[in-house]
């Protein structure tokens, strides 16, 4: 919107509409309907709108070929006192019809094997009985009564003493076309609506190692409008979280619980179903103790890269061990069981002066004030990053 300050220009018109008696009012009567000329054109409004009135000056001499533009309106300027608020049919005719934006759920193992979809949808086309005219026939639009064919009415506010403000607005009647069918001339089809809906098939190729947020653009596959390019279909991946992987850029992490003798004595065994279906099995080397939160690295088993799918990046898996739980440890030797697990430690040497033994009670780590201490990110990258200190770039796999 442009709001400017100057003599109304209806005020201007009829002071020098030819009826009244100066000799050059006829002229500058002109002169004021090419200026209106300049501001109700979408194409001169848009100079305006970025380049000021020295673009209009310089880029473009008036519709009519009449007088400079940039003249014109610095008379106009010369005025003061009303104010006039314009509100032009800037919107009457949009360049290309809407874009559909359609969030679409992808899960990881679509983004790592890559997917065929299709779907139905429905969309705005122009219609093919009257061509995007919404006329029956040849029938042709009438001007509109209420604008009088200008596309715009002008509404009249007192703003102080015999002083008006006035400002201008799109037809409601025409919408601004500054014409309209009449009932009986519209095409039966689309009602005069220049378009109709139509039902389409549309098919989207989800490529391996496309990303959450990534958008597939379908170009001129949405609204069509008639005299305009067809917006497009844009498709937007939204990933779902996956409940054995995490994915960060190409690389993936997996969290997988052995048991206490798997970490004491190794294991050889399919570790996980990988998102292609394969098993993936895992040996550790003998001797290998597996702690907490160690982490190994299967190189290449992560997601393909994005257009070069033979890249791949890593997995890593980091162990969860499992201790056993207290009906196991009822059932066992325990004598048995301390000879073979290494010894228990020895008091403190030299034992303090004073020795208490407060009464405990078993504590919910989680609630804790440590917990941050105990099961914080900063442990989870450390044993992510160990396992690969010449890629430290994976800060995003870090869980918990
Ligand atoms: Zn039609
Ligand atoms: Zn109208």
């Amino acid at each position: 919107m442009i709001c400017l300050e100057f003599h109304t220009t209806l005020q201007k018109a009829k002071e020098h509409h030819p009826n009244i008696n100066d000799p050059d009012a006829s002229t500058r009567f002109q002169e004021i309907g090419t200026a209106y000329e300049i501001l109700s054109d979408s194409q001169t409004r848009e100079i305006y709108d970025e380049h000021g009135l020295e673009g209009l000056a310089k880029g473009y001499g008036g519709p009519s070929g009449g007088p400079d533009a940039a003249d014109l309106f610095a008379g106009f300027f010369a005025g003061s006192g009303f104010s006039f608020m314009f509100d032009g049919p800037r919107t009457s005719r949009p360049r290309r019809g809407e874009d559909s934006v359609i969030p679409y759920d992808v899960a990881l193992e679509d983004l790592y094997n890559g997917k065929h979809v299709k779907m139905n949808m429905e969309k705005e086309i122009v219609c093919g009985v009257c061509r995007g005219s919404g006329a029956r026939g040849n029938a042709k639009p009438k001007p509109c009564i209420k604008c009088d064919g200008k596309g715009w009415t002008i509404t009249t506010t007192p703003m102080g003493h015999s002083v008006y403000g006035q400002s201008r607005a799109i037809c409601t009647e025409c919408q601004g076309a500054g014409e309209k069918l009449r009932e009986k001339d519209r095409c039966k089809k689309c009602k005069g609506k220049k378009t109709v809906k139509e039902k389409k098939r549309l098919e989207i190729f989800i490529e391996k190692g496309m990303t959450d947020q990534q958008r597939i653009v379908l170009t001129g596959e949405g609204d069509q409008l008639p005299d305009a390019p067809a917006g497009d279909v844009i498709f937007v991946l939204k990933l779902q979280p996956h409940s054995s992987f995490e994915r960060s850029g190409n690389d993936l992490l997996a969290k997988v619980k052995i048991t206490l003798s798997e970490a004491l004595l190794g294991f050889s065994r399919i570790l996980l179903t990988h998102l292609d279906g394969r098993g993936i099995e895992v040996t550790t080397p003998p001797g290998k103790i597996i702690q907490p939160k160690d982490t190994i690295v299967l190189r290449g088993e992560g997601m393909p890269h994005y257009k070069n799918q033979d890249l791949k990046g890593d997995l890593y898996v980091i162990f969860d061990v499992e201790f056993p739980d207290t009906n196991w440890a009822l059932s066992v030797d325990k004598e048995a069981l301390e000879r073979l697990l290494p010894p228990k430690r020895p008091d403190l040497e030299p034992r303090p002066a004073v020795v208490d033994a407060p009464e405990f009670e078993e504590a919910d780590s989680a609630d804790s004030a440590f917990s941050a201490f105990q099961f914080g990110a900063d442990d989870d990258e450390e044993a992510w990053t160990d396992e690969d200190s010449d890629d430290m770039n994976h800060p995003d796999c870090q869980t918990q």
